[in-house]
């Protein structure tokens, strides 16, 4: 699906789960090979040092660990001469033999592209894999909508990470108050008013280009300036909604307009931005809560079987999943009552499964059929049904209250769907 794929939560969830599981990788020896190849490296050049490097591996003195590494050696050329030139962002390889149970080890192969770009190129075997290059691209920087203004000027910009990035500047039209004579009091003041609100309209046309494409991963907009111009502004509502409700409360006083009052917004906003960073989420949470106390007719489901039957019935308007949940959606057949079943499991609840009953007749004989990573399928799932997915941090309070006592996923619905727990759904009349 590529409208899941391209969702930037989705993608980046994706890319942290993956580094997760090739960290918990352990060799028996020095035999797991990682390999980064940044963008603009030769493959044949690549080619030769692994050429050489199998030469060498020929003299590793325990025949185990020489097998291994020749044995991974081997595979890794394989994949690497699949390609004609690396990726955009370069990629990594991961290849080796992983320690299972007492005796025993079976091959892995992961193969990474990276968020962003790789700069180094790096061999290595080791009993683990060498992650570093890739560990610091599981957080993006945090981006914030930045506005200063009054009746004079307005700059705008982002907040990029530490970044500040001023991007639009305007000077009004509206004259100043203590202008020319000559002219009647009251007809000086009408015409200030209306140059005023050309330049609102002005400034909320200019923030739509500017933040609007950007709205999905703006974590807020910080709304600053000198005196009570910004607060009008606000109030009034020039902005579109989407933008906002995306102000964060409180407004910041700043001494200037231009590309310092940026810099005074962000100084101000940092002493409450890391309180700041968990709004939004915050918010949906609290409206999700305000939704469940509503009960029957609330807009609201959550626990994995009422979300799944809100999903199923394209009811859901915005999906949230706690970012630790860690379960697979497993599908599963019964050998004792030939049942196929679905079932969302743990990873110690998939490595036990003969000890997983089977929901229909009880047995212990279940077995795989198919599995996907629980998070994803119900991304893909909220999009497919024109549902928009969210990630929720188990560092808030609100966060933490989805995973624990929603079983981490909940949803705020566009029409209730009657879900009853735990009793046979309602039997309604047929229309008319
Ligand atoms: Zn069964």
């Amino acid at each position: 699906m590529s409208a899941v794929s391209s969702d930037p939560q989705l993608a980046r969830y994706s890319f942290q789960r993956k580094l997760q599981e090739i960290s918990a990788v352990r060799g028996r020896a020095t035999e797991l090979i990682s390999l980064y190849v940044p963008p603009g490296k030769q493959i044949s050049d690549v080619m030769g040092y692994l050429r050489n490097e199998y030469a060498q591996s020929s003299n590793i003195k325990s025949r185990t660990t020489r097998k291994n590494v020749m044995w991974a050696i081997e595979s890794l050329m394989g994949r690497v001469r699949a390609y004609k030139e690396p990726p955009a962002h370069g990629v990594a390889f991961f290849v080796g033999s992983k320690a299972v149970g007492a005796d025993k080890s079976e091959t892995v192969t992961f193969i990474v592209e990276p968020p962003e770009p790789l700069n180094t190129y790096l061999y290595r075997c080791d009993s683990s894999f060498f992650l570093e290059p890739l560990l610091s691209m599981v957080h993006e920087p945090d981006l914030w909508g930045l506005v200063v203004l009054d009746r004079a000027e307005v700059t705008l910009g982002f907040l990029r990470g530490k970044r500040v990035e001023a991007l639009r500047n305007r000077q009004s039209l509206v004259p100043s108050k203590h202008g020319r004579g000559g002219q009647s009091a009251h007809r000086f003041e009408r015409m200030i008013e209306h140059a005023a609100h050309e330049f609102f309209v002005k400034v909320a046309e200019m923030s739509g280009e500017l933040f609007l494409p950007k709205v999905g991963q703006l974590k807020g907009i910080l709304l600053g300036g000198p005196g009570a111009t910004k607060e009008f502004f606000y109030k009034e509502g020039f902005l579109h909604y989407e933008l906002q409700q995306k102000v964060v409360l409180p407004l910041f006083d700043t001494g200037y307009t231009d590309e310092h009052g940026l810099k005074e917004l962000v100084e101000k906003a940092t002493r409450t931005l890391h309180g700041l960073e968990v709004t939004e989420e915050k918010r949906i949470v609290q409206r999700l809560l305000a939704e469940i106390r509503k009960a029957e007719t609330g807009l609201a489901a959550y626990g994995p079987r009422d979300v799944a039957r809100a999903l199923e019935l394209g009811a859901v308007e915005i999906l949230l999943v706690s970012d630790g949940l860690r379960r697979q959606l497993v599908g599963l057949r019964c050998s004792s009552c030939q049942a196929s079943v679905s079932q969302t499991l743990s990873d110690e609840e998939l490595e036990h499964l003969d000890a997983v009953p089977c929901p229909q007749c009880g047995a212990t004989a279940l077995s795989e059929v198919s599995r996907e990573d629980y998070v994803e399928s119900l991304f893909r799932r909220a999009v497919d049904s024109g549902g928009q997915p969210r990630l929720v941090s188990t560092e808030s309070e609100e966060g933490e209250m989805l995973a624990r006592a929603f079983g981490g996923v909940a949803a705020i619905l566009r029409y209730p769907v009657g879900l009853t727990p735990a009793a046979p759904p309602k039997l309604k009349g047929a229309p008319g």
